[in-house]
């Protein structure tokens, strides 16, 4: 278990704990900088996706214009499909050099944080998994407050994700984050110390 997979729903926690991690000294690989890095300027991934959707998803500085991008695949599964094609594979392959740079640098375990491991079926890869959660109601008001938004909206944003007692289901380990943040804290401390004294390394 040196490499340990960190998921959960949205506003659940998970960047929360992933800093508790870090804060601990344990590397945290997030894989939303492992998907902005792919297609940044310059990268392969940029001049594919520019050859399968044309030059209107760049912005005038030839990045990637993310609201272009979101309006090409909005109404369209097959673009969106397109879009997984290119990005997913050299997403694994950025935090696969990541990991091994962490592991060769002498960490004895690796934390990869990423949203959605559980729907695009990524958490197969990790023998230790870690789900963050929370009650409904607990993500209904993190929601709406973090991102000031009403609960129809929020109700509906928290919908495009699998339900987090699905991912729980898969889960190794679940924290539970109805609490404060020194619960959580503490409940990631615990966490950790088990995983450490399962396996010393
Ligand atoms: P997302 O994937 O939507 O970005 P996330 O799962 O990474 O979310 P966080 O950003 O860690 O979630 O937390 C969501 C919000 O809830 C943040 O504003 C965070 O400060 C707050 N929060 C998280 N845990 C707690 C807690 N135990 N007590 C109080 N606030 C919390």
């Amino acid at each position: 278990m040196a490499v340990i997979g960190l998921t959960g729903g949205i506003a659940s926690g998970k960047s929360t704990v992933a800093q508790l991690l870090r804060d601990k000294g344990v590397p945290v690989i997030d894989a939303d900088v492992a998907a902005r890095a792919v297609v940044a300027p310059g990268t392969p991934g940029l001049a594919k996706l520019v050859q399968v959707f044309g030059d209107t998803i760049l912005d005038a500085e030839g990045a990637l214009n993310r609201a272009s991008m979101r309006a090409r695949i909005g109404s369209d599964p097959n673009a969106y499909a397109q879009l997984n094609a290119i990005t997913h594979p050299a997403i694994r392959v950025w935090i696969g050099d990541k990991i091994a740079a962490e592991l060769a640098q002498g960490h004895p375990r690796v934390v990869v944080e990423a949203a959605l491991l559980v729907e695009t079926g990524g958490y197969r890869m990790y023998p230790t998994l870690v789900v963050v959660s929370c009650e409904p109601e607990t993500q209904l008001k993190r929601v709406m407050s973090r991102d000031q938004q009403p609960e129809d909206q929020a109700r509906a944003f928290i919908a495009t994700q699998l339900p987090l007692a699905a991912k729980e289901a898969v889960a190794t380990y679940v924290i539970r984050n109805d609490a404060g943040l020194p619960e959580l804290a503490q409940a990631v401390d615990t966490l950790w110390e088990e995983i450490t004294q399962l396996d010393p390394k």
